[in-house]
């Protein structure tokens, strides 16, 4: 018979969002009048510019006319996006990278996830708690349950992890952080890069918010710290960039000089292991999303997708600066969608759930969903409407006053 990988029977079933979704349905239920509001929401909720609108009729046409049809791409992305990434967002700061060491993908969930093919299951790994669970569940799929570390952060340490004392190979960072919405400097940056190349570990660096980055100090790319390039791999979404989770696509950057171990020794390159992976398994991201994800690039596209972040941002301000004017304890939200609230005197994160739910039909995450240091919080997202937004604070401010 059949053997399934039963790694998967080590990890932990997720019931956050549905325990939410059921306590929220079952609310509605017995107050059928009441107007709930979330500001649990994951997804972006505003529309796709009109310059990407624009770019993906274009795609489409091409692709029904003889002469600009397009079968399978390269599987590591049409050269045109390449060029553009590298000019717009690396360039920009300083960055050279080559064209080869920027592979385009369908979104970063599936490069985060499938970039643990290239490293041997014995590594040690240390996340962040709480956490994207993306890189624990994949992690325990591929064989690493008991070789996972956590770093807590909470408003304790000012939210910057602290790295074991055992030497991790691999380091998974988030910033800006989901969920809590707060973001390293160069400096505290610098000091992971530098331990990275005295260890010989490896960062994987998810900088899948970094469009909502709005203080000087804070980097948007971990290769703005010298000798990155030696020890970092970059993943990089349009999705709240642009608003693409549901176009789907992202990138990400393997510098040549990142190089891991093999058995005898010997340093190998891990853009080429990504490279013969991708080419394995994946036969590229379509034509017409490539083009798609080009269009944000124009000095158009530039200007709406900003648009859109600044609405997302200001929502983030009014939540903040709302809960902050009652007293309440508010992390994130300045370069991040997230706001990561400390519950009021002590209460649990589903306790303070059920509050906010029965007393101001409001849905919130609770922190404690990614991790046992999210115990305490809740984390509230800016991507609802401006409306809703206010009026979610509004009636949370008449409540706790
Ligand atoms: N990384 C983080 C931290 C995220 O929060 C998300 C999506 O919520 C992703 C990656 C996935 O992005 P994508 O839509 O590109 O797969």
């Amino acid at each position: 018979m059949v053997r399934v990988n039963n790694n998967f029977s080590k990890i932990r079933e997720s019931y956050l969002f549905s325990e939410i979704a059921h306590k929220t349905a079952e609310y509605r239920s017995s107050h059928v009048d009441a107007k709930i509001i979330s500001l649990g929401i994951g997804d972006v909720t505003r529309p796709l510019c009109n310059e990407v609108i624009k770019s993906l009729h274009t795609a489409v046409d091409e692709m029904g006319v003889q002469e600009t049809f397009r079968g399978y791409g390269p599987e590591q992305g049409y050269k045109f996006l390449i060029e553009k990434i590298i000019k717009h967002d690396y360039n920009s700061r300083g960055i050279t990278l080559d064209a080869d060491e920027v592979f385009i993908s369908d979104g970063a969930k599936s490069d985060l996830g499938n970039i643990g093919d290239l490293f041997d299951t014995d590594n040690l790994v240390v996340v962040t708690d709480p956490v994207y669970p993306v890189y624990v569940d994949t992690n325990i799929m591929a064989g690493r349950a008991d070789n996972i570390m956590y770093m807590s952060c909470s408003a304790e340490n000012n939210f910057i992890p602290t790295l074991p004392e055992k030497t991790p190979d691999i380091i998974y960072l988030c910033y800006p952080n989901n969920p809590t919405g707060t973001t390293l400097t160069k400096s505290e940056l610098k000091k992971f890069v530098d331990f990275a190349k005295e260890k010989g570990s490896l960062i994987l660096y998810d900088s899948a918010y970094e469009a909502f980055i709005t203080e000087e100090d804070v980097p948007h790319s971990i290769y703005e710290i010298p000798g990155a390039k030696d020890v970092a791999i970059e993943f990089r979404s349009f999705s709240k960039t642009a608003g693409f989770t549901g176009v789907r696509c992202g990138y990400t950057v393997v510098p040549k000089t990142v190089k891991a171990s093999a058995p005898d020794g010997s340093l190998i390159a891990l853009n080429k292991l990504w490279n013969r992976r991708q080419c394995t398994k994946f036969n590229g991201t379509s034509y017409i999303v490539q083009r798609a994800a080009e269009a944000v690039y124009s000095p158009q596209g530039q200007k709406e997708t900003k648009e859109n972040i600044a609405y997302y941002l200001n929502n983030a301000n009014f939540i903040r600066e709302g809960l902050a004017s009652i007293g309440m304890q508010v992390y994130g939200g300045v370069n991040a969608p997230y706001i990561w609230v400390k519950t009021p005197q002590g209460m649990g994160s589903w306790d303070f759930f059920d509050f906010l739910l029965e007393k101001c039909n409001v849905v919130v995450t609770p922190g404690v969903g990614f991790g046992p240091s999210g115990e305490g919080y809740v984390r509230m997202t800016s991507f609802g409407t401006k409306e809703n937004c206010e009026e979610a604070i509004d009636r949370i401010k008449k409540i706790l006053i």
